[in-house]
């Protein structure tokens, strides 16, 4: 195991990655901005670097004053976290090059899963569903587009091939918009992502968001840790996850799992990552791979008893995967909501000072926050300050108990989205399970 590392992040997960550490005897340097100096980790952490001003451009996504702080550090290894620099393919092939370990996937697979179209070309070839449409770059032969979304049927989608964060799409409902609509999303994937290919698939229109959490080692060796369902939706962004998927069967956790499992072994994937797929009736289709830690990650631990962040370390250290696929044991349920320093009506952002924070408990719950009595909540960054997972020994018991610990918990000072989660707790068709990435939206009649 390694005797020192760097945490490349902030926040929740920092904290998060600083107590895996601990209990692996692994000290911990923490860098940060000069604006997150009281950030909980950073006091908890055996040495801190401060790396640069409030600016994440200058701070945490600054790869040379990074690893820097690890050279002066003497530390051994690095952990992105997620977000920031954590699928940043040069940052990963910088890392190696300054003698340092990626707590992550080599940069080869970091690349090939950042590019959209090598990554569908990858997961077909492995076996893994994907949506309709062959994946190929789309020409400028307005012709042969016309046939491709005739052939996969409309409504399409032309992505990016570059594209992340949930831009870069359009949708196309007639054959009267295809032409147009693809020029422009070249034009735009060219400006943001500096890489103009766009290619077509099919639009799906009800989907359930559902991703597959894998594990791999250095010795080939691949597991998959079942499926969550991140369905509740807000802008692309996640608010309410939990395992197991409602309604998924057991055969089919098997199957896709698996299938996600191989392609790992078949890609020689390293260390943590995800399977996204959209779900529509009944059918699996692949739309990304995330090569990092998962926010929603603690639901999985929650219903496996796993430690995903100790094994990230583990496998980064040359160890083996601690259970093979037979090990893994699914245990109740987990939710998990995502706590947002925010008005819960309006999604302005409402970072401040914490003047009274209580965290709440009892049997099955988690709660995952760096925010103390007197933190400021800086505004420079993501507004999630925290995360609040709840399990029981089924859906039911999960909900209730998330019930009880948001009527408990105490965030003063700032506006915080726990009203909206306790509506969505509470809300029938939420409840009874299996929503679409839409519903939520709809029930807060935004679309
Ligand atoms: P990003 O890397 O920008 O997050 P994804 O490929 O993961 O891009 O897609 C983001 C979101 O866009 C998905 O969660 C889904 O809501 C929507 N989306 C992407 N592809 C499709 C599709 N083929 N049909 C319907 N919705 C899609």
């Amino acid at each position: 195991m390694f005797s020192k590392i760097v945490i490349a992040n902030r926040g929740e997960i920092a904290l998060r990655v600083l107590r895996a550490c601990r209990e692996l005897g692994v000290k911990v340097v923490a860098v940060h901005s000069e604006a997150d100096r009281d950030l909980k980790h950073v006091r908890l952490a055996d040495e801190s670097v401060c790396i640069g001003p409030a600016a994440s451009a200058e701070s945490y996504l600054n790869i040379p004053a990074i690893i820097s702080a690890a050279e002066v550090t003497d530390a051994e290894a690095i952990h992105p976290g997620y977000g920031f620099l954590s699928e940043n393919a040069d940052f990963s092939e910088k890392v190696k090059q300054s003698g340092f370990v990626f707590i992550g996937p080599n940069a080869d697979t970091i690349r090939m899963m950042g590019d959209k179209i090598s990554a569908k070309k990858a997961m077909v070839a492995a076996g893994i569903p994907c949506v309709p449409g062959n994946g190929d770059p789309l020409s400028d032969d307005d012709k042969k587009n016309l046939k491709l979304a005739r052939e996969i049927g409309y409504p399409v989608i032309i992505k990016a091939a570059g594209g992340g964060g949930g831009r870069g799409m359009r949708t196309v409902h007639t054959e009267a918009a295809l032409v147009n609509a693809i020029a422009m999303t070249k034009a735009e994937a060219g400006s943001a992502f500096g890489n103009p290919t766009v290619y077509m698939e099919k639009f799906l229109e009800d989907p359930r968001h559902i991703e597959f959490q894998v594990m791999a080692d250095s010795y080939g060796n691949a597991i998959h840790l079942g499926e969550r369902d991140c369905s509740m939706q807000r802008r692309h962004q996640k608010v309410v996850e939990e395992a197991p998927a409602p309604g998924i069967t057991q055969e089919q956790r098997n199957q896709i799992g698996e299938r996600c499992a191989k392609a790992c072994r078949d890609i020689g994937y390293l260390g943590a990552g995800t399977f996204e797929f959209l779900y529509e009736k009944g059918e699996f289709y692949f739309i990304e791979m995330n090569t990092r830690v998962q926010v929603e990650h603690p639901v999985t631990e929650m219903i496996t008893g796993f430690d995903i962040v100790k094994e990230q370390l583990r496998i980064a250290a040359g160890e083996r995967l601690s259970l093979t696929q037979d090990q893994v044991r699914f245990t109740g349920h987990a939710i998990e909501c995502r706590l947002n320093a925010e008005d819960p009506k309006t999604f302005m952002p409402c970072p401040g000072k914490i003047e009274q924070f209580h965290m709440p408990g009892g049997p099955g719950i988690r709660c995952e926050t760096h925010i103390y009595n007197g933190y400021k909540v800086p505004p420079y960054y993501d507004s999630m300050i925290g995360k609040l997972i709840a399990h029981g020994e089924d859906r039911k018991s999960a909900i209730a108990r998330m019930n009880t610990a948001l009527s408990e918990i105490i965030i003063d000072g700032i506006k915080t989205n726990i009203p909206l989660q306790h509506d969505i707790m509470n809300d029938s068709a939420f409840i009874a399970g299996g929503q679409n990435i839409h519903y939520l939206e709809k029930k807060l009649g935004i679309s």
